[in-house]
């Protein structure tokens, strides 16, 4: 069907397929405005409702009420790693960071430069393949939050709890697991993503944020990097990524209208469950990178015998439209990013395919 391929990139990611279809359909002229959404005012009613509609469907998955803003901020999910220092490192607190991968160091590296910093855990010294447990999470005095990457892309390791932090303001980056499960939103003050794993294309970062945060922010930060110029003028202040904005709101329609996060846990649980099992029964051709409990849903990462190899897995791979199976390179080897909008036969074929290929060569 129209030659697409299983792609799974790490991100920019898979869509669902009904959502580029519908953007496909309504792209030369939305709502009978003769117009594409890019080609109109962000001031616009057409516009306006889009953009309305996403936040309130945001809200309902996420089951959060009225003391929550949903913002769309550009400058991805790295700029949050400045933003968030900058609107809440204030003098005398000390920002502190669980740092169980690559996004999460990068964090704690940025808020190094705008205040005092503490690693409250960390599991780098075994190349991240785990998340720490509750016991081993240490929070300084006067902690301005607590900062933590939900789903660590690169290594393939994600939260399976939310940690306590009594009453310190929790704050997590869920770039590559946003809407996936259901999670108790509430216990966060602050939740970011991304839009371009599991949310649509990129271009816009989505931060869902609890009001009281945002009350009293120092005067001197640029109004384009403070959390309030965002809240009070509804994403709005400039010209936001209307395209990005209006992709996510139908993504987020679309999980919606397939039942929501209990649904997406259920079928991204099967998923990575296929996958898994064909690593575990494998008697060791491939190797997982994460511990057992702490393995990711939606990137499984993994290692064959030898690099040549892994080399031939992509390419055989690639080549039967198994796409973007590439490792990062700080762990090598290879890595299924198996979002929302992977379809299980994607994750099946991947699975047959690593039977053949450990029959073929090994
Ligand atoms: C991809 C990713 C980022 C970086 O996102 P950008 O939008 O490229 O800045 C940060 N955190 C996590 C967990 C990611 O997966």
């Amino acid at each position: 069907m129209n030659n697409r391929i299983f792609n799974f990139n790490a991100g920019p990611a898979v869509l669902p397929l009904e959502v580029l279809q519908e953007a496909q359909a309504e792209l030369l002229n939305f709502q009978n405005t003769g117009m594409s959404i890019m080609e109109i005012s962000h001031r616009s009613k057409p516009y306006e409702a889009v953009h309305n509609q996403a936040i309130a469907d945001i809200k309902e998955l996420m089951k959060l009420g009225d003391d929550y803003e949903v913002l769309f901020i550009q400058g991805g999910a790295s700029m949050q790693f400045d933003m968030i220092p900058m609107n809440f490192l204030t003098a005398g607190k000390i920002g502190n960071y669980v740092v169980s991968g690559s996004f999460a160091k990068k964090a704690l590296k940025e808020g190094k430069l705008f205040g005092a910093t503490h690693i409250a855990a960390s599991s780098e010294e075994s190349n991240f393949t785990y998340i720490p447990k509750q016991e081993d999470i240490k929070l300084s005095d006067n902690a301005a939050y607590l900062h933590i990457c939900y789903n660590n892309t690169i290594f393939g390791t994600e939260w399976k709890y939310v940690p306590e932090t009594n009453g310190v303001p929790l704050i997590a980056d869920m770039s590559s697991d946003m809407l996936s499960r259901p999670v108790d939103f509430s216990k966060f003050s602050m939740i970011y993503a991304g839009a371009q794993k599991n949310l649509g294309p990129s271009g816009v970062c989505l931060v869902v944020i609890r009001k009281s945060m945002i009350e009293n922010l120092p005067e001197n930060i640029a109004a384009m990097l403070r959390y309030d110029t965002y809240a009070k003028n509804n994403s709005l202040y400039n010209t936001p990524p209307a395209f990005g904005i209006y992709m996510l709101g139908k993504v987020v329609r679309w999980i919606k209208n397939n039942g929501g996060l209990e649904v997406m846990a259920k079928r991204n649980a099967e998923k990575a469950a296929i996958i898994y099992d064909a690593i575990d029964n494998s008697n060791g051709f491939y190797r997982g990178h994460a511990q057992k409990e702490s393995r990711s849903f939606m990137n499984a990462t993994f290692r064959l015998p030898t690099e040549e190899l892994e080399k031939q897995f992509i390419t055989e791979a690639t080549e039967k439209g198994l796409g973007g199976l590439k490792g990062h390179r700080s762990v090598g080897g290879l890595r299924a990013s198996i979002y929302n909008a992977m379809p299980k036969a994607g994750c099946q074929a991947l699975a047959d395919f690593m039977v053949e290929f450990q029959r073929k060569n090994s």
